[in-house]
């Protein structure tokens, strides 16, 4: 605890912009980042986005969403001692072996909770000190370069809307980038059969949305391998290597755990408290994305979020009239 109030009290400092990929039906409790690690910070700082302290009362929304998600504190795992893919016997089977499983997986398991720092509008935030320590083995990326912004929708919540955001993208002839779960495109599959046809691409956000920072490293791979199943279900195909964690939640073990399996973790340059309702409409997407617009933007918005969708349309134009393009992903390249 004690770790995560000093780490609370460190956020304040920075005064940062914390938004966690949160998904709305999880409104209240996961919500925000770090149910537990920054909320404390939460009530505070927040340079610019007049954000509404925690969102901790369980605002008493009927969001069914049977997620699991009791959220608590992203402790230091319950017992999962470091599993390490022990390195075989005999040295010399290695050729054999993938190179990257016979390197263990490093030990530390520090919950993180994605978050940037705003600067003014055309400034490419500030990001946390620990992505300094990110290796090469611990692919990720969270900003691009260049007149470029990449927008990325997170679908692990309730998905609205669902028509007037394809008709958005399309009429603006933007290519969006999709981080669905696999429990939402078993349940609907058209929704994700449309996505692919539009020729948006699609991301790995896990089969449940659980907070990997509670999860053991099987349960991790589940999550992963079992989107990978519906997915590959329902479109035929095999889905592309970038993931996201749900609510942003990571520690430097499953940072590389994730990577090991092949895939770039994807965070992000804005967000938005969109999972709870905005208080000015449309408006107010509007005006987080246009006052955060900076080179390389990669734009973490919620599908659930109805002000989100109204907008998009509007936001799409603005962000071309101001000269970006609207890019993949894929184009993000984590540091070698
Ligand atoms: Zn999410």
């Amino acid at each position: 605890m004690t770790n995560h109030t000093h780490k609370a009290a460190l956020l304040i400092l920075l005064s940062v912009t914390l938004v966690g990929c949160a998904d709305i039906s999880l409104t209240a409790p996961v919500g925000n980042e770090s149910a537990s690690t920054a909320n404390s910070a939460t009530s505070s700082p927040i340079s610019p986005t007049p954000i509404p302290t925690k969102a901790a009362a369980p605002t008493p929304t009927a969001t069914p969403k049977a997620t699991p998600h009791t959220t608590t504190v992203p402790s230091a795992t319950p017992g999962a001692s470091p599993a390490i893919q022990t390195p075989t016997a005999t040295p010399k089977v290695a050729v054999s072996t993938e190179p990257s499983k016979t390197k263990p997986l490093p030990t530390d398991r520090t919950p993180y909770s994605w978050y940037y720092m705003k600067k003014k509008t055309g400034q490419v935030p500030d990001f946390p000190h620990e992505t300094k320590s990110f290796s090469s083995d611990q692919k990720a990326v969270w900003v691009g370069t260049g007149k470029k912004v990449y927008l990325t929708i997170d679908a692990g919540g309730p998905l609205i809307e669902v028509d007037l955001m394809l008709k958005s993208l399309k009429e603006n002839n933007v290519k969006a980038n999709f981080f669905i779960t696999g429990n939402n495109i078993k349940k609907n599959p058209d929704y994700l059969k449309r996505i692919v046809a539009d020729g948006h691409y699609v991301a790995n956000h896990t089969m449940t949305h659980t907070d990997f920072n509670e999860l053991t490293d099987d349960q991790i791979r589940k999550e992963i391998k079992d989107f990978e199943v519906v997915y590959k279900q329902i479109t035929g195909k095999e889905v592309g290597n970038y993931f996201r964690f749900p609510y942003g939640h990571y520690n430097p073990h499953n940072l590389s755990l994730v990577s090991d399996m092949g895939y770039t973790s994807v965070f992000w340059s804005t967000a938005m408290r969109d999972w709870e309702p905005r208080a000015n409409g449309a408006e107010d997407p509007y005006n987080d994305i246009m006052n955060n617009l900076h080179d390389g933007n990669v734009i973490l918005m919620h599908q659930g979020s109805i002000e989100n969708m109204q907008a998009l349309d509007r936001i799409c134009k603005e962000i071309k009239k101001r000269g970006y393009e609207f890019g993949l992903v894929t184009e993000l390249q984590p540091k070698k």
